[in-house]
């Protein structure tokens, strides 16, 4: 894989360890342009052939199916530099850089903004398409811009934060501009004065009392190797179902069968849920169905045992989803985008 130019595209590519829950896929077409001029031919290509176009990252939010037909593009535009203003930063990053990979270079470089996110998978180009969030900081904290161009076209432009419409993991690149556009550089803001957020769980217990943005990395990554499964060893795309929102009444009349629910006010009269602790309560945790399973550790996450497929897991997780509604009246939804 990672052809530049569609002389070079292999025909029929196997994606199965592109994604990682694993899943089996073959694409008819896999792309990989390392630049903007090749991601451009590519889009002409596509526009000439009448190929659909599949974005991908690094496959770790994705359900991918066991066919992708038309041309998958994976921009591997891997350019990121620095420009200063005093303690304000601004980062140019290409959407192929590896997102932790940056986060660490960042910190490394004494720059406060994303320590938080550190070790969450992925590219850069995929980050603002469901706002990346962990440890109370969300991408949309520190992102000034995005750069796209459209499949359609191939026209670039720049949206600023607010025309991405950001949300609790979604923003426009979900709704409106969803197979409209693809991302090929993002504009972060970081500074070099400090800024710790350090609030969210055990954080704060896990840094010294004068931490610097590559301690508080550092942290991070050491919290999520004791939770999550890394999925290199055990196939899974990280958180499967969203945190519910549901409104306060509910939350309420939930709160008198089950006083030790965790809930988190949000605004308009709206409650966040932890779905984690809802499919726990349902006895689920660590319970296999054929190739599936729930996490031992983190009911949350849906794990890949090998030998299934995408009907299988969707299934497993209808199941996990009705169980939850049966009990408690709430709607799951997936995390992960069915491709
Ligand atoms: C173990 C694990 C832990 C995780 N933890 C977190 C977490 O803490 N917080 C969190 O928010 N997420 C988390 N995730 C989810 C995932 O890492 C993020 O959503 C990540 O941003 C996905 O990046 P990717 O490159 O793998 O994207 P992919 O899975 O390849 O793609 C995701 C979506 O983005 C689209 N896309 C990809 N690239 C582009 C582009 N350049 N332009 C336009 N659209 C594009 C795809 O079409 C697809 O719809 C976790 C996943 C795993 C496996």
């Amino acid at each position: 894989m990672g052809a530049d130019s569609l002389d070079g595209a292999s025909v029929w590519v196997d994606l199965t360890t592109a994604n990682t829950l694993r899943l089996p896929c073959q694409a008819a077409r896999y792309i990989a342009p390392t630049t903007l001029s090749s991601l451009q031919a590519a889009l002409y290509s596509a526009r000439i052939h009448q190929w659909p176009i599949t974005l991908l990252g690094g496959g770790s939010n994705v359900l991918l199916p066991p066919t992708l037909h038309g041309m998958a593009l994976r921009p591997a535009l891997r350019h990121w530099w620095l420009e200063r203003s005093g303690d304000d930063v601004t980062a140019y990053v290409g959407a192929g850089v590896s997102w932790h990979a940056l986060v660490m270079a960042l910190a490394t470089h004494g720059l406060w903004g994303v320590e938080n996110l550190a070790l969450i998978p992925g590219d850069c180009g995929a980050a603002p398409v469901q706002n990346i969030g962990a440890y109370g900081v969300e991408l949309s904290d520190v992102l000034k811009a995005v750069q796209v161009a459209e499949l359609a076209t191939g026209e670039m432009y720049w949206l600023n934060a607010d025309a991405c419409q950001f949300g609790y993991r979604d923003s426009i690149f979900k709704r409106a501009l969803a197979g409209k556009v693809v991302i090929t550089q993002l504009a972060l803001r970081l500074s070099a004065t400090p800024r710790p957020v350090l609030g969210y769980g055990d954080l704060a217990a896990r840094v010294s009392e004068s931490p610097t943005p590559l301690s508080v990395a550092q942290a991070v990554c050491a919290i999520r190797q004791e939770k999550l499964p890394d999925p290199a060893v055990l196939a899974n795309a990280g958180s499967f179902f969203k945190n519910p929102l549901v409104s306060n009444e509910h939350t309420h009349r939930l709160l008198k069968e089950y006083p030790d629910m965790p809930y988190f006010p949000q605004p308009n009269n709206q409650t966040k849920l932890a779905a984690g602790w809802l499919i726990d309560q349902c006895g689920l945790k660590g319970q296999r169905l054929g190739a599936f399973g729930v996490h031992e550790r983190q009911a949350l996450v849906l794990v890949h045992f090998g030998g299934g497929d995408r009907p299988g897991l969707l299934s497993f997780a209808d199941t996990i989803a009705q169980t939850v509604f049966d009990r408690f009246g709430v709607l799951l939804e997936l995390e992960p985008r069915v491709i």
